[in-house]
């Protein structure tokens, strides 16, 4: 008996298809031929800003345990349901398989997964690692999806992890608009949140299960646990046949993307987790956006919560300069512009005072003094005493903001990023997490 582990990548197209159907395909051959799978089969989320990605930039893997002499069967079925299935005729579609036999996943492999999801490699670092430790590579075309099936295998989901079942459209339907009872699906979340999260959007009550894309998802239910999967997908009722369904084991919903940088180690592309101190107040920009700028020891950096975070924005704009921060979210650069973060998560660790400026007070009759002129100080207007203009008074206002972490809506929300109630709901808090007050 052996331990096989299979990866994939890098099958489909904006027009069509979705590694994890491939998968879903691959599992249900390779069972018929009486082979056990370890686990859940893993959708790994590679790092989200990947500029080639087609969409969600997912790589799936499978392991199995498996008799030696039907390990060459498996692998043709792979390799068929590839050559079959993926969207090869689309030039940006370059599919790769790996095939890595060994119970244990080796350090250099798991580094490797690491960097995929945290930053770049390109096919030669994939290739030279293949062939360090022994591990089957299949390229179809230009192959840069071994890149990402290597990953797949990499990620051995051992620390945070959650689940995702998938359902699929049958073939007719695909392309078409989704027939889905949305009321069954407010019913499934109010019932089965906080063990299904993302699936349904708290506040604007927006369903976010199914994609707008031509592949064949009808829906995918995110969830803490595979049990709670699929009671919430027994709650959804459809207009439509699903073809079949699988659950995923996945890094969605963990945070894995980011990497805590000081401001001058950040690259273009990076996802970050980084405290500091805003050092310009938050404005208001075309299209809505809210911009300000955070600075640390060793840099300055723009950051800005984009016109899709909605209401995220409401809190960005109370933030002021002075206040202690620390910015979760993507690297980007729009031509001409500087590196800006944008937010996916903001916690106010501390707040700066603000004040408001107030006339001083005439203790005479009791009335507030009137500017007396541009630099000419404060004059009391009934009994005509005058102040300097040094006179003015500091009075400390309340901010309209608390101490705590702040996330965007689901609909703004990266696969990876974790939302705020699985800080809660599942896994120990991290260091810094004094929250009070979760918004969503
Ligand atoms: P979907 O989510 O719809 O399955 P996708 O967004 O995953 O599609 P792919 O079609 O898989 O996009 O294309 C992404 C390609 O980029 C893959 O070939 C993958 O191997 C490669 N890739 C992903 N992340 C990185 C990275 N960090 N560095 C280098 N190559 C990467």
């Amino acid at each position: 008996m052996q331990v096989l582990h299979i990866g994939i990548d890098d099958t489909d197209s904006r027009k069509g298809m979705c590694t994890t159907y491939l998968g879903a395909i691959i599992v249900e051959k390779i069972k018929e031929l009486g082979v056990n799978i370890i686990d859940y089969p893993k959708l790994i989320r590679l790092n989200p800003n990947w500029p080639f990605k087609t969409r969600g930039n997912c790589a799936i893997s499978i392991s199995i345990v498996i008799d030696n002499d039907k390990i060459s069967s498996v692998k043709r079925i792979v390799k068929g349901s590839i050559k079959d299935l993926a969207e090869l005729d689309d030039e940006n579609t370059n599919p790769g398989v790996a095939f890595y036999k060994s119970f244990n996943i080796p350090n250099s492999l798991k580094d490797f997964s690491r960097k995929v999801v945290n930053d770049f490699v390109t096919i030669e670092e994939a290739e030279k690692l293949a062939s360090k430790i022994d591990a089957e590579i299949h390229k179809f075309k230009l192959g840069r999806g071994v890149i990402g099936a290597l990953a797949a295998i990499g990620e051995g989901l051992t620390e945070d992890y959650t689940y995702e079942l998938i359902a699929y459209r049958i073939p007719e339907y695909r392309g078409t608009i989704r027939k889905l009872d949305k009321p069954s699906i407010t019913k499934m979340n109010e019932l089965t949140y906080p063990n299904t999260f993302d699936n349904v959007d708290l506040t604007s009550k927006e369903i976010r299960i199914s994609p707008h894309t031509p592949c064949p998802i009808l829906y995918g239910i995110r969830a803490e646990n595979p049990v709670s999967a699929i009671n919430a997908h027994d709650m959804v009722r459809t207009r439509e046949p699903i073809e079949r369904w699988i659950i995923y084991k996945t890094n969605q919903a963990t945070d894995a993307h980011y990497i805590d940088v000081k401001i001058n180690e950040i690259k273009l592309y990076d996802s970050v987790r980084l405290e500091g101190v805003v050092s310009s107040n938050p404005i208001k920009i075309t299209g809505g956006h809210v911009i300000f700028k955070l600075k640390d020891e060793t840099d300055e950096i723009h950051c800005a919560a984009f016109e899709p975070t909605k209401d995220f924005r409401r809190i960005v704009e109370k933030i002021i300069i002075g206040d202690r921060i620390k910015v979760y979210g993507g690297v980007k650069q729009k031509i001409g512009l500087p590196f800006t973060i944008n937010l996916e998560k903001l916690e106010i660790l501390k707040l700066a005072p603000l004040f408001d400026k107030v006339n001083p007070l005439c203790e005479k009759c009791g009335k507030r003094a009137k500017s007396a002129g541009k630099s000419k100080g404060f004059i009391c207007k009934k009994c005509k005493k005058k102040f300097p203009e040094n006179s003015i008074i500091l009075k400390q206002k309340e901010r309209e903001i608390k101490v705590g972490i702040y996330e965007v809506p689901p609909r703004a929300r990266r696969h990876l990023s974790k939302p705020l109630i699985r800080f809660v709901n599942r896994r120990a808090l991290p260091h810094s997490f004094e929250c009070d007050l979760l918004y969503s």
